[in-house]
């Protein structure tokens, strides 16, 4: 089997480098183990934060072993009661084409008809930090307007339709392009959005909210959380999901209008998803329903082949996913 492993810690955005493709012989299975084909495979922002040696929430990417992170397979051979061949589960040995591993790390998956990439992005990792970060976190109130950034991406396009069918008042986006600001204003149906592009975030954000908003869904940082800091009604909340404009930028700068905060008293509040487990029942419930209903529009790119996770990771980091980036291995 082939897995990738991470030959050089990058600086900027990861080039080939910074990968080996590493052919090897997968261990025997040991009482309760499965041996799981890949199907599909994530590449996810905060991978690219992993590849540093920096002390984090999740401990860094070690060098010349397997990267990892989400994946959903099937069972190929079992020596578990609970998940037999044929089984569909969810589980952390991405980045690979096959993965040995003990059952109680493995979720089983009921697909309801579902393709599998849905359960890494709608209803998986993503689908629950927009679910989590708008509901708990920012504790949004029908009737609040939020400002999202990043608003094309798996986490952003959620976060604004939430938002729109929980009641807000009005929901605007920001993105990277004219083809996400038209997806966003005539697919996902949010009230406005901004091409961050087209430079001034100041200005932009002020002018799509002439009254202001009360609620800020940060996955930016730098430009776009200034803006905010500086629209935001007084008492707003912000939920701190993400700073991906600092990701690739080791002299990325924070916002220099903090005091903001304080005059209005806002409420900033960083979250990792999973501190969120609690919620997953009734995230899975209610953004399933959402989705039978026909309420959501939910996006994906896809890559093909384990060849391809590289120049998927950096188009996720470049922009060039919209909506969910996935790396497809088979069909399902
Ligand atoms: P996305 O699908 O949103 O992909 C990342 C997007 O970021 C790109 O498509 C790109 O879109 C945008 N982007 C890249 N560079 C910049 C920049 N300099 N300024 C503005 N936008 C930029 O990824 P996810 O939805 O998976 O993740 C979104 C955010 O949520 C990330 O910050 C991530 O780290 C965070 N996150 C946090 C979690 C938590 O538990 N706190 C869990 C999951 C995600 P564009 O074309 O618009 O530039």
């Amino acid at each position: 089997t082939r897995e990738i492993h991470l030959a050089q810690r990058p600086t900027g955005l990861p080039g080939p480098e910074t990968y080996r493709f590493v052919e090897r012989e997968l261990r025997e299975l040991r009482d309760g183990d499965v041996l799981v084909e890949n199907i599909v495979l994530t590449v996810d922002p905060y991978m690219r934060p992993r590849m540093n040696d920096v002390k984090s929430y999740v401990p860094p990417f070690k060098l010349d072993h397997a990267l990892d992170g989400g994946a959903v397979g099937v069972v190929v051979e079992s020596r578990s009661e609970s998940l037999p061949v044929g089984t569909v589960v969810r589980h952390g040995l991405g980045w690979r084409e096959h993965a040995v591993l003990a059952d109680q790390y493995a979720t089983k998956l009921d697909l309801n008809g579902l393709p599998t990439s849905y359960f890494l992005g709608v209803l998986g990792m993503p689908g629950h930090t927009a679910y989590a970060g708008l509901f708990d976190v920012a504790a949004f109130q029908p009737g609040d307007s939020v400002f999202v950034s990043a608003a094309a991406g798996a986490v952003g396009s959620l976060v604004g339709q939430f938002a729109r069918l929980a009641g807000a008042e009005r929901v605007v986006g920001s993105a990277g392009s004219a083809e996400k600001v038209a997806l966003l204003t005539d697919e996902l149906k949010f009230d406005a959005a901004i091409n961050y592009k087209d430079g001034d975030v100041m200005g932009q954000v002020g002018q799509a909210f002439p009254d202001g908003f009360d609620v800020y869904f940060d996955n930016v940082g730098g430009d776009h959380l200034e803006a905010a800091l500086e629209h935001i009604n007084e008492r707003g909340r912000m939920a701190l999901c993400g700073s991906i404009s600092g990701y690739n930028d080791p002299k990325a700068s924070g916002p220099r209008n903090m005091f903001k905060a304080v005059g209005k008293r806002l409420t900033l509040r960083g979250f990792i998803v999973s501190d969120h487990e609690s919620l997953r029942p009734e995230f899975e419930q209610k953004v399933g329903q959402w989705l039978r209903d026909g309420d959501l529009t939910y996006n994906e790119t896809t890559w093909n082949g384990l060849d391809a996770m590289p120049e998927a990771f950096v188009g996720l980091l470049t922009g060039a996913n919209t909506g969910k980036a996935i790396v497809r291995l088979r069909e399902d």
